[in-house]
C-alpha cells in the first residue's frame, strides 16, 4: 500500500491524481491533501478520500473547513511549514507536487529530502532551482518521477539507464512537443487584443489558468525545456521544440542510429499520473485507448516572432544561474496582471524580457540566492507592470 501526499489536490492535477487513485484503493491509501483557499472543494474531497491531513493556507480558516467537515478524522493544518511537514512525513511514501508556481518550491523540495518518491507536476520548482533540486534528489536518494505529458512521455522513451548520461545511451535529441495553444494561428494584429477567457481555453487540455495562459504564450513550452534539460541532464542544443497542434503524440526521443521513440496516447493527464504512480508497473488509468485512424498528425517549428517567450526561456537557460528564477517570477507577476486585465497578452513577453534584461544575474549554488531573485524579480517586474498597462 502507498501512501501519499497529495500537494494543490483541488487543482486539475490534484483531482486527476484522485481520480487515478480511487480506481486502485488496494494499492493507494491518501495520507494528506493540500488547498490554497478553495475550502469548498478541500472538504469535499476530505469526505471522500478520508486523509489523515489536510492543509490550507490561513490560520483563520481551519475553523471553517473544520465546520464544512462536521465529524472527520481529518486533522486540519496550516501555512507553508504544515505544507512541508506533510510531504516529508515518515507515514507517506509518494508526494504529488501539483501546487501552481513558485509556491511548490519548497513543499516539493521538502519531499526530495526526505527521500520520497516525488510525481513532478510543478515544473515552476525545477526551472527556479533546477541544480539545488537535482542534487537533492541525488544525495537524499529520493525517486523524481515527470508528471507533465510530455517528460512523462520522454521518459518512456528513454533508456532504463539514461541517467548515465544521454551521448552513453545513444540518445541524439530529445523532441518537445507542443501543442501551440489557442492562439497558433492567430496575426501578431489579433494577439493584441485576445482576453483572459480565450487564453484560458486551450483546445486539447482542459488545466489550472496559470497553465493556461503559458500555454497560450508559449511560456509553458519554455518551462517545458528548461525542465527537460535538468531532468534528463539534456544540454539546451539537445532539446528541440515542434509544435504538434492534435496533441496526440507527447514528446519524442531520437537515437544516434536514426530511430525516433515516441509516446502517443488521448490528451489526459490520467496516463502520465498513473504511469508515475505504478511505476515499473502500469495500472489502469480510466483513460480510453488511442483510435489512430480519428487523427491526421502534423509538425512545424514553432514562430518565436509571434511568441517570444520561447526564445526567452532558451535564453533564460543558456544564461544559467538565476536568469530562469528570474524568468520564472517575471512570468508569475505578468500572467497574474494578464488575468486581471492589467496587462495585454503581447506584454507578457515584454514585461519578462525587461525584467531579465535589467536584473543581474547571479550563481544558483544556494536556495536563499534563487528566494532572493525570485522576490527581485517579483518587485520589478510589478514595479513595470505600469509601463505596459491597458
Ligand atoms: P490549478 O490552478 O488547477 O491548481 C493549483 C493547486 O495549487 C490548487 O490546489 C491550489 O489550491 C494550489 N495552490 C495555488 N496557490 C498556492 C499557494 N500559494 N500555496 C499552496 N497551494 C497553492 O493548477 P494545475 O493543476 O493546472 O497545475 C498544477 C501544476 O502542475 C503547475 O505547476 C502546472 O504547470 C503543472 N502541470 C499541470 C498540467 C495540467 O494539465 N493542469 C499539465 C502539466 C503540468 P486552491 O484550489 O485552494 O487555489
Ligand atoms: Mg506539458
Amino acid at each position: 500500500m502507498q501512501r501519499i501526499t497529495i500537494l494543490g489536490a483541488t487543482g486539475s492535477i490534484g483531482q486527476n491524481t484522485l481520480a487515478v487513485v480511487g480506481l486502485h484503493p488496494e494499492r493507494y491509501q491518501v495520507f494528506a491533501l493540500t488547498a490554497h483557499s478553495r475550502l469548498e472543494e478541500l472538504a469535499k474531497l476530505c469526505q471522500q478520500y478520508q486523509p489523515c491531513y489536510a492543509v490550507i493556507q490561513h490560520e483563520q480558516d481551519i475553523s471553517k473547513l473544520q465546520a464544512l467537515l462536521g465529524q472527520s478524522s481529518t486533522e486540519i493544518l496550516a501555512g507553508e511549514q504544515a505544507l512541508a511537514w506533510v510531504a516529508a512525513h515518515e507515514q507517506c511514501d509518494t508526494v504529488m507536487a501539483a501546487i501552481v508556481g513558485a509556491a511548490g518550491l519548497l513543499p516539493t523540495l521538502a519531499a526530495v529530502k526526505a527521500g520520497k518518491r516525488v510525481l513532478l507536476a510543478n515544473k515552476e520548482s525545477l526551472v527556479m532551482a533546477g541544480q539545488v533540486f537535482m542534487q537533492a534528489v541525488i544525495d537524499h536518494n529520493a525517486t523524481l518521477l515527470p508528471i507533465d505529458s510530455e517528460h512523462n512521455a520522454i521518459f518512456q522513451c528513454l533508456p532504463n539507464n539514461y541517467q548515465q548520461g544521454l551521448s552513453k545511451v545513444g540518445v541524439e535529441r530529445i523532441l518537445l512537443t507542443a501543442s501551440g495553444g489557442p492562439f497558433r494561428e492567430f496575426s501578431a494584429e489579433q494577439l493584441q487584443k485576445v482576453t483572459p477567457e480565450q487564453a484560458c481555453k486551450h483546445p486539447n487540455w482542459v488545466m489550472g489558468r496559470k497553465i493556461s495562459v503559458d500555454s497560450a504564450t508559449l511560456m509553458n513550452k519554455g518551462l517545458e525545456f528548461i525542465e527537460a534539460c535538468w531532468l534528463f541532464d539534456a544540454k539546451p542544443s539537445q532539446v528541440q521544440v515542434v509544435i504538434h497542434p492534435q496533441s496526440i503524440i507527447h514528446s519524442l526521443v531520437q537515437y544516434i542510429d536514426g530511430s525516433t521513440l515516441a509516446q502517443l496516447g488521448n490528451p489526459d493527464m490520467r496516463t502520465p499520473i498513473a504511469n508515475a504512480l505504478a511505476y515499473p508497473e502500469r495500472i489502469q488509468a480510466g483513460v480510453s485507448a488511442l483510435d489512430l485512424c480519428q487523427h491526421q498528425l502534423q509538425f512545424y517549428p514553432p514562430d518565436e516572432q509571434r511568441f517570444p517567450c520561447l526564445g526567452l526561456a532558451r535564453q533564460a537557460m543558456q544564461a544559467g544561474g538565476t536568469a530562469p528564477a528570474i524568468l520564472n517570477a517575471a512570468n508569475e507577476v505578468a500572467v497574474a496582471a494578464f488575468l486581471n486585465e492589467e496587462l495585454p497578452f503581447v506584454a507578457i513577453s515584454q514585461l519578462i524580457d525587461t525584467v531579465l534584461t535589467q536584473l543581474p544575474m547571479s550563481s544558483a549554488h544556494n536556495l536563499d540566492t534563487i528566494l532572493q531573485a525570485d522576490q527581485q524579480a517579483r518587485a520589478l517586474a510589478q514595479q513595470k507592470i505600469s509601463l505596459f498597462s491597458n
